[in-house]
């Protein structure tokens, strides 16, 4: 299957082309014929995919063909959880719209001066990329006119609900015309997520991808025991020094550990910043664009932060906090192996999250194995591997790290 024979228009495959995809992935093959075919859908797909093209390509596809009433309102309108997923969106919308004449693509989202915001809008949308609450905002004082809209796409459904936004949605949703075709994509088509497209979408298709990335099988896991933060810092150092490390993101529990780790490792003569929500986001903005760019090797970040972040150098992805929920970890790891890469997973776990170890195996359905470093064993040998899936004793010296992933090794 090629991008030729989903029936998208010549300057969208061009495009697509010129953006060096040679063939659909996965849920772009499903979901791209069942969109151009004007059919809700709900779609589970996770980040990494290509499910922004999955959507957008049909997105400009209908702009392709000019509206029947004049107006400035959009006639797409994706919404995301977070700022960067929504700058994400708008480059894809930029990239596969490159060939079409004059696609306005307008980002609204908190954090954003009102005022730039407002010329913006003024100038009329296309394609509105928007998180709930600001999108709202705008909405209440009458800067923007969804009466002109064809196609929702809520992105990361999951997501949005868990950030507490469903009733922002109810509320903008409520204010569509009911003609609109509707696109949910999530990583997970949980019960939640069904009774929202149950109130938001009209006989929706249901397509589930169980791509190999989405079990992330081409992401090598594996964890190391800590006796303490000092000891977790040698660990991140050691890990960090290895040439296989191209680019990565380092996940801590706090924005201030965040800051710390990103500075001792800057002591440590690494290219490495933090990124968190408490920084401004032309901080943001500039500490994403040196990670693109590879001017940055190590980014230290919250789970808020790097939600959404999808930068290919990523090589590793390591947890010197676990995450409290396992989706997290879900969400953590896959910020590599990103566009059909391989990518390493590697967890740093002190007694106190050795539970957790456990919560996120269940998860996944997949245990994690667990390395020791010769010269970096934890002291306490005390961590007893939880009995289960894992089934390896923890803590025994296997010599030279070897990370796998499981089923792969199987
Ligand atoms: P997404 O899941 O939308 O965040 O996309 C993940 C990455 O895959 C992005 O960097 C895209 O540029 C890339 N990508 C999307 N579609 C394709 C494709 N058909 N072939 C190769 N790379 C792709």
């Amino acid at each position: 299957m090629n991008f030729d024979s989903l029936g998208l228009a010549a300057p969208i495959c061009d495009a697509v082309a010129a953006a060096g995809y040679t063939a659909p992935t996965p849920v772009q093959d499903r979901v791209i014929p069942e969109a151009l075919a004007g059919r809700d859908l709900m779609v589970s797909s996770q980040t990494g995919s290509g499910k922004t093209a999955a959507f957008m390509l049909p997105a400009l596809q209908l702009l392709t063909e000019a509206h029947a009433v004049a107006g400035r309102g959009p006639r797409v309108l994706v919404l995301v959880p977070t700022r960067e997923l929504s700058m994400q969106v708008t480059k894809a919308a930029e990239t596969y719209g490159r060939n079409m004449r004059r696609i306005k693509t307008v980002s609204v989202v908190g954090g954003m001066p009102y005022p730039a915001q407002n010329r913006l809008l003024q100038a009329g949308v296309d394609i509105l990329v928007a998180t709930p609450g600001r999108l709202l905002d705008q909405m209440q004082s009458g800067r923007i006119d969804l009466s002109r809209l064809q196609m929702l796409v809520l992105d990361e459904a999951d997501r949005m609900l868990d950030m507490g936004f469903k009733e922002d949605l109810e509320a903008i949703v409520a204010r569509m015309p009911a003609t609109r075709q509707t696109l949910l994509f999530s990583a997970t088509l949980e019960p939640n997520i069904v009774r929202l497209a149950r109130t938001m979408l009209k006989d929706p298709a249901r397509i589930e991808i169980d791509s190999q990335q989405a079990r992330h099988e081409n992401i090598v896991q594996r964890l190391h025991f800590a006796d303490d933060q000092g000891h977790k810092n040698r660990l991140l150092n050691h890990l960090l020094r290895d040439v296989d490390v191209n680019q990565a993101i380092v996940f801590t529990a706090t924005k201030r550990s965040a800051d710390e780790v990103a500075q001792d490792l800057h002591s440590k003569g690494f290219a490495a910043a933090a990124l968190h929500g408490d920084m401004n986001q032309g901080a943001r903005t500039r500490t994403l664009q040196a990670m693109h760019v590879g001017r940055l090797r190590v980014l230290v970040a919250t789970d808020v932060a790097a939600r959404g972040l999808d930068v290919q150098g990523i090589s590793h992805v390591i947890n010197y906090d676990l995450p409290r929920q396992a989706e997290d970890y879900v969400h953590r790891i896959g910020r590599t192996g990103r566009a059909g890469r391989n990518g390493t997973a590697i967890s740093l776990v002190n007694a106190r999250e050795h539970a957790q170890v456990r919560t996120i195996e269940r998860f996944t359905a997949q245990p994690i194995p667990v390395t020791v470093i010769e010269g970096l064993e934890p002291k306490v040998r005390a961590f007893s591997r939880p009995s289960g899936p894992a089934g390896r004793p923890a803590g025994k010296p296997r010599g030279k790290p070897q990370g796998r992933s499981f089923r792969s090794g199987r």
